[in-house]
């Protein structure tokens, strides 16, 4: 079994903002995370990592409560202005890669791993949704928001900084472990 020391010791290698662990039963499940994904976002659909592929709310849920605890965290970068999306969007890879490494690293010590990441998967240039199974299950992070988790309470019971300000973009994942 990992512990949260262990875990303090494998993100202080990566370039992370800020941090914290949230008990998984203080997580906010919202159907109405899940409305904003239907009716809002050009992704639902989509990916294997967006509703409905990722499961009901009730589904997501139960698979999150499995765990007792989930590791929070953010990175950050510097942008001329957030609402600027052709320069803001890209930040993001650097986030995917500090997330997959450090999921990957606690893995190798934990019984069993569930990363949450940021936004859809764009890892393969065309989705296969839903002709084919995933092509990299091993790497693919579904969305928060496809879990129905409302990231802003999560981040407020972390006294993470969801907002910082129009020049600094901040990336939000979540890593449950047991
Ligand atoms: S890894 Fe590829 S196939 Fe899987 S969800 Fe991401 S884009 Fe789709």
């Amino acid at each position: 079994m990992i512990t949260k020391e262990r875990i303090e010791e494998i993100a202080g290698k990566y370039p992370i903002c800020q941090y914290d662990f949230l008990k998984t039963k203080d997580l906010v499940f919202s159907e109405q995370v899940r409305y904003i994904c239907k009716t809002e976002c050009p992704r639902y659909g989509k990916s294997w990592s967006c509703p409905p592929a990722t499961g009901t709310v009730a589904q997501c849920k139960e698979r999150c409560l499995k765990f007792e605890h989930v590791f929070v965290f953010t990175t950050v970068a510097e942008v001329e202005d957030i609402a600027n999306m052709d320069h803001t969007l890209p930040t993001r890879q650097a986030h995917e890669e500090v997330m997959r490494s450090i999921c990957q690293e606690i893995s190798k010590e934990a019984q069993e791993v569930l990363g949450l990441s940021t936004d859809s998967c764009d890892f393969c240039k065309r989705c296969t949704y839903p002709d084919a199974p995933c092509r990299h299950p091993e790497i693919m992070k579904p969305c928060i928001e496809s879990y129905g988790i409302l990231v802003t309470d999560a981040a407020e019971k972390a006294q993470i900084d969801f907002f910082c300000d129009s020049q600094t973009v901040t990336w939000f994942s979540m890593i449950f472990f047991r």
